[in-house]
């Protein structure tokens, strides 16, 4: 049995800890937030303070990918959420482009609707329940250095270099060995300083040049109901997205989402009467103003964007004795909605090399999670860059009151109207949303692949749906 420390009790690090536990290891969990989660799930929203996850009240749905992953290699914890409240959903359901009833097969696309906050709560109990061990208000500060002269050895081409070794780590209340490190501190991790303080150079790290920001608000419908109407879950005008997200216990979510130099927009989506006249622009949306807030004014969170770091070079760790997982690895936009599936699946692939290799040896862990990353999940996160060099390309155009055109844009928008058009479309498009097993060869069936290429020359020609630049920047700020 072999000791593992994860750092961070958010969702990714209490999945990656539930698994490793139920494979016989001893699993601790340091999380700096020192407040356990309240009895009740919907006091989880109100009255516990999370610092550390400075996305808690922001609008979140899994992808049915996650839910699939979680019911399969999770046992019980979606169980857990559906009781506390949350409501499984049939993401294809409020899709436009879906004439007709659901099918049997369709419910690949369930997924979960819940506020984050319910979500956390539930797999702080199902950790706790399992024998995890969470230590809350413990900092952690660095990695400790094993003896230099103790490092494994690489072999292979560039054999007889010793890596260094981390063998546990520094806290606010010292230090705590263990045989293997699993960062999952999400978004701030501090893993390339702790890397740099025990000399180990890197890791290699790509981010971003730019990003979105999100404006969101929570409300709460008066009889447990949503606005019947049919909505996208995402729309996207020029300037401007919309997710209208359903939660648990009747709330739900409305975030708009700009480019995050947008500036103009954000000196007036700050304040709740522009942010409700920018929500009025969206066909329907209307109707989902009629809630009570739940969240105090705007909530604003910046600086959204990719971020990947790889502790790996082709063929050797630059250390051993620790890895990043989920957003601590890579982060993606959150507009797509793919942090927890990717996560999941992330530490999936952690339980599968340790089973094949072992805790205790050293290179080949690191090493063989370094090539499961790369093969399985760096195609994932390559799309999401895609998708945000691409939508923010489109919204720079229509700010400038030009059209878009990239052969890539072209064929991702000209997919997203046959989706609107045809209900076999839209599940091709809808798998490869969700990350659902197949996606990939039902985009590459010959019909759909024909029927796209016939849509480019009518999605290029057209602006994106919505105001103009100036008539969107006229209504906010009349609102
Ligand atoms: C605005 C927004 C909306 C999103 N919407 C979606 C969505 O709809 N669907 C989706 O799948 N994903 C979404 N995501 C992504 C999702 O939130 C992340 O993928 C997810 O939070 C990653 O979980 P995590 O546990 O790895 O990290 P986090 O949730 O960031 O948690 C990190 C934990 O580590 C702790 N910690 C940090 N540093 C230390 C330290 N030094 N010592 C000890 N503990 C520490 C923190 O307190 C925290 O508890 C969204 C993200 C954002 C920003």
């Amino acid at each position: 049995m072999a000791s593992i420390v994860v750092l961070g009790a958010a969702l990714g690090g209490l999945q990656t800890a539930l698994l490793l536990a139920a494979d016989g290891h001893r699993v601790t969990v340091l999380e700096r937030d020192p407040h356990p989660a309240p009895p009740d799930p919907d006091e989880a929203w109100s009255r516990w303070h999370r610092p550390g996850i400075p996305q808690l009240r922001l609008t979140h749905l899994p992808l049915a990918g996650w839910l699939r992953l979680a019911e399969a290699q999770l046992p019980g914890l979606v169980e857990r959420m559906t009781a506390a409240g949350a409501v499984r959903m049939n993401a294809l359901a409020p899709e436009p482009g879906l004439r007709g009833d659901l099918r049997p097969a369709d419910a690949r696309f369930d997924t979960l609707a819940a506020r984050r906050s319910l979500l956390e709560h539930v797999a702080t109990h199902a950790a706790e329940s399992a024998g995890v061990r969470i230590v809350r208000g413990v900092v952690c500060r660095g990695l400790r250095a094993g003896d230099p002269a103790d490092g494994p050895i690489t072999t292979g081409p560039a054999r007889g270099r010793r890596v260094p070794h981390a063998t546990g780590v520094e806290t606010s209340t010292g230090p705590l060995p263990a045989d293997l490190v699993v960062d999952c501190t999400g978004r701030r991790s501090a893993l390339p300083a702790w890397l740099r303080d025990i000399g180990v150079p890197g890791p290699v790290e790509e981010v971003g040049r730019r990003g979105f920001t999100y404006y969101c608000r929570y409300f709460r419908s008066a009889d447990g109901t949503l606005p019947a109407d049919t909505f996208p879950l995402i729309a996207e005008h020029g300037s401007l997205g919309l997710l209208r997200i359903p939660a648990d216990h009747g709330t739900y979510s409305l975030g708009l989402i700009s480019r995050g130099d947008d500036h103009e927009l954000r000196r007036l989506l700050r304040h709740e009467g522009p942010w409700c006249a920018a929500v009025r622009l969206f066909p329907g949306a209307d109707a989902w103003l009629g809630g009570r807030p739940i969240t105090d004014g705007v909530q604003i969170m910046a600086g959204l964007t990719d971020r990947k770091r790889t502790l790996y070079d082709d063929v050797h760790p630059r250390v051993t004795g620790v890895v990043a997982v989920g957003d601590a690895w890579a982060l993606t936009v959150p507009s797509i909605g793919r942090g927890l599936a990717m996560s999941l699946e992330h530490s999936l692939r952690l339980r599968d090399v340790l089973r094949r290799t072992g805790v205790t040896e050293r290179l080949d862990p690191i090493a063989e999670f370094g090539r499961a990353t790369r093969d399985g999940l760096d195609g994932v996160y390559g799309r999401s860059t895609s998708y945000t060099e691409h939508r923010l390309a489109e919204m720079d155009a229509h700010a400038a009151g030009r059209r878009y055109r990239h052969p890539d844009w072209g064929r991702a928008r000209a997919l997203a109207l046959l989706a609107e058009r045809d209900p076999e479309a839209l599940r091709a498009e809808r798998a490869a949303a969700h990350l659902l097993p197949g996606a990939a060869a039902e985009l590459r069936a010959p019909a759909l692949v024909e029927a796209v290429d016939r849509l480019i020359p009518e999605v290029q020609r057209r602006m994106p749906p919505g105001p103009t630049r100036a008539q969107l920047l006229a209504a906010v700020a009349a609102g």
